[in-house]
């Protein structure tokens, strides 16, 4: 199946992309120079452009206008070598693919496909034969699927950090609803990474609709928030990353009309009750 690959991974990706690209353009622009240095210096070709150059060699040998052909055309390479090398790295970053059907595009991310699915940028998903193990259990997540220590659980989650899903955003733009596709142009128009935000801007959590509620997931790891990632299979889901905050976040009452999760996508999910929400709530409360 096709999984997200995690931020690392994709910068990865995005290495490994921009040094194939130059070396596809080196290639090229280094043929072009040895085919057309030959060439020219041959007199095979009497361009009007050229004509001066192979002109210039004047009777002198093939061996004596080589040379000078070669430097006078090298700017020409270079500049040939960097097109194809951008012209490269262009169309890799904006292949696509449907995870669904597979059917491989390009310059349709986020455009559904037939088979309705969505496609996604290659440079964001990649194979996978099997699914990840889960990530090694904490203490929280182990309390947490304990049904008989509701209340331990609580009392741990709330004196510990927790992980969302967050976007950051320049400045404070207004997002609705992340059921709405209009939240996700706003999302692409201003995003920036949560690690640059700054006192002007904003950080917007990751919620997703599943069974007809609005779940808002959190997670008592970083790595269970990059499985989630990986094998959620949302769309444009890549925007997003792990960001801790105090677990008192996610029980404000801003949050209340969200299913909190913990955990989802793991072995580990956990529902949080409506009274373990309002003991969490209580038990984070800032002093006064
Ligand atoms: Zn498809």
């Amino acid at each position: 199946m096709w999984v997200e690959r995690t931020a690392g991974e994709r910068e990865q990706w995005n290495k490994i992309a921009v040094r194939e690209a130059r070396s596809h353009g080196l290639v090229i622009g280094g043929m072009v120079w040895v085919v057309l240095s030959l060439m020219l210096a041959g007199g095979w070709v009497a361009s009007a452009q050229f004509a001066v150059v192979a002109e210039s060699g004047g009777s002198g040998s093939f061996w004596k206008r080589l040379p000078i052909v070669a430097i006078v055309i090298l700017p020409l390479c270079w500049w040939i070598s960097r097109r194809e090398g951008k012209r490269k790295l262009h169309s890799a970053i904006h292949r696509t693919i449907c995870p669904k059907c597979e059917t491989a595009a390009e310059g349709n991310a986020g455009l559904s496909c037939d088979c309705g699915g969505s496609f996604m940028p290659q440079s964001t998903v990649k194979w996978s034969d099997e699914p990840k193990p889960d990530p090694a259990e904490d203490s929280i997540s182990r309390l947490g699927v304990d049904k008989a220590k509701s209340e331990e659980f609580i009392r741990t989650l709330a004196a510990a950090d927790i992980w969302v899903l967050a976007v950051g955003l320049r400045g404070v733009p207004v997002i609705q609803d992340l059921k709405d596709p209009a939240a996700w142009d706003v999302i692409a128009e201003h995003h920036i990474d949560v690690s640059q935000v700054g006192d002007d801007d904003s950080i917007h959590p990751f919620n997703y609709e599943r069974d007809g509620r609005q779940v808002f997931p959190f997670f008592s790891s970083e790595n269970f928030a990059n499985h989630f990632l990986r094998n959620c299979g949302v769309a444009n889901i890549s925007l997003f990353k792990p960001y801790r905050l105090m677990s008192g976040f996610v029980a404000t009452p801003e949050n209340d009309l969200f299913e909190l999760v913990l955990n989802p996508k793991s072995s580990s999910e956990r529902t949080i009750e409506q009274t373990e929400r309002l003991l969490l709530r209580l038990l984070t409360k800032p002093k006064e």
